[in-house]
């Protein structure tokens, strides 16, 4: 690692970026009046990359991570925001200007099996920047892509192969020598190493680290796998469905997480001893909710062990968890009444429970919907916002619900500060 964080101005500094696809937006679609529907990967996400240093991304699969990668290197159009590198526009380069910046910043995919193009040799391949930049004669173009593969470990001798004759490592090898090709200072590494076996990827990372202090490379590396991440990065942006919840000094992500993601994401990482299996784990439940319709306020609320109840509400987090559950249910007027109830008949009009059994018709819907005994107290409150769908009235069961429970989490989105490690949660708002 080499960490040069002294200067003022970062190499790369991305600020408000999104980055939304939108589906339903054909001619068809339009022909019959479908709104466009936004799939928000990005959502206004800024972090700096300093010279020098390794920034890692880090975050589930499908989280945004490989979009705001490709996007910064403006190999995807944003939808909004700016990305500066040595202070000017990615997105507004041109001509000359905008050659430069595709020389200086350079990328390694994921999957070394896919980004080789099998009918080229390796050498054709890594001299490619070199010609489509015009750069140099074609012996000196040959001349440098065997110097290449010698630093990247393989033989000059090699130059005249194809890929289908490498292992995964190499062929990563050869992807990285390519990258290298032009001399750029920035290099967005996109899970280096996630398609290579363990016993290669420490090599690789190893082989990156080289390269880096060798060449005073400044790297933003994109991996899910946060073993990699404590490897190789000297800070880290924790990523939760297009946004960043978390960034700090690896060694304080690793070793004081503060975001109930960043946490339930490191707990998650299979421990070898079996007193730190025993310990308490705040684990990751729950579906990755779809970027389509992220849910309102914060947007981990949906899966978070620590959402915050309103300040006159005292109640365990599973109890609340299961009355949360139990109100998204009713809005979405997602219960078979029917189903759940003995009690209630459907009709033509809708649904028909006698008055008489309006008691045991919200009991019958609380055992079917809660897996758990609310306290006393919260059990009274559920079941009298429950009573109105006896009546088949939804709107009024999810206000009484709402009234009684709702959280700060879903109503407002928290922002992450810009201190040293800044957090994106309301537990911190106190701090700010
Ligand atoms: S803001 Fe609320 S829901 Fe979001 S991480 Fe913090 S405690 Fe959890």
């Amino acid at each position: 690692m080499s960490l040069d964080t002294g200067s003022d101005q970062p190499l790369v500094r991305v600020e408000g970026l999104r980055k939304y696809f939108y589906e339903q937006d054909s001619y068809i679609d339009r022909l019959f009046g479908q709104e466009p529907v936004a799939v928000r990967a990005v959502d206004d996400v800024d972090f700096e990359v300093h010279r020098g240093e390794t920034l890692g991304l880090v975050g589930e699969s499908g989280c945004g991570k490989s979009t705001t990668g490709e996007t910064l290197l403006h190999l995807q159009e944003p939808t909004d925001g700016v990305v500066q590198f040595e202070g000017q526009n990615v997105f507004e380069l041109e001509g000359d200007r905008r050659n430069e910046f595709r020389r200086n910043a350079q990328v390694v995919f994921q999957d070394p099996f896919s980004s080789l193009d099998p009918r080229m040799t390796i050498g054709k391949t890594i001299q490619q920047p070199l010609t489509v930049h015009d750069v140099g004669t074609a012996e000196e173009r040959r001349d440098r892509a065997q110097e290449l593969l010698e630093r990247v470990g393989l033989s000059a001798d090699q130059i005249d192969r194809y890929p289908h004759e490498f292992s995964g490592g190499q062929r990563q090898r050869i992807g990285i020598a390519r990258a290298l090709a032009l001399e750029p200072e920035f290099i967005v590494l996109d899970e280096p190493t996630s398609a290579l076996d363990v016993s290669v990827q420490a090599q690789v990372l190893n082989l990156l680290e080289d390269l880096q202090e060798e060449f005073d490379l400044t790297y933003l590396l994109i991996s899910h796998d946060l073993s990699v991440i404590r490897h190789i990065c000297d800070r880290v942006a924790v990523m939760y469905l297009g946004e960043i919840v978390e960034t700090g000094p690896v060694e304080e992500i690793f070793g004081a997480p503060k975001h109930p993601y960043t946490r339930a994401l490191l707990e998650s990482v299979p421990r070898a001893s079996t007193d730190e299996r025993d310990r308490d784990r705040e684990t990751l439940s729950g579906d990755v909710p779809s970027p389509r319709d992220p849910p309102s306020g914060c947007r981990f609320r949906t899966r978070c062990p620590k959402v915050i109840p309103p300040e006159d509400v005292a109640i365990e987090q599973d109890a609340y968890r299961e009355i949360m559950t139990l109100r998204e249910l009713v809005e979405r007027e997602n219960i078979s009444l029917e189903v759940a109830s003995d009690h209630a008949v459907m009709t033509d009009e809708g649904i028909d429970v006698d008055p008489s059994d309006t008691d045991a018709f919200v009991a019958d819907l609380k055992a079917h919907v809660l897996d758990t005994q609310l306290p006393p107290k919260h059990d009274a409150v559920v079941e009298e916002a429950l009573a109105p769908l006896a009546n088949g009235d939804w709107d009024e069961s999810a206000t009484r619900l709402r009234d009684a429970y709702e959280s700060v989490c879903e109503l407002e989105n928290p922002k992450l500060g810009d201190d040293v490690h800044p957090v994106a949660c309301h537990l911190y708002d106190d701090e700010r």
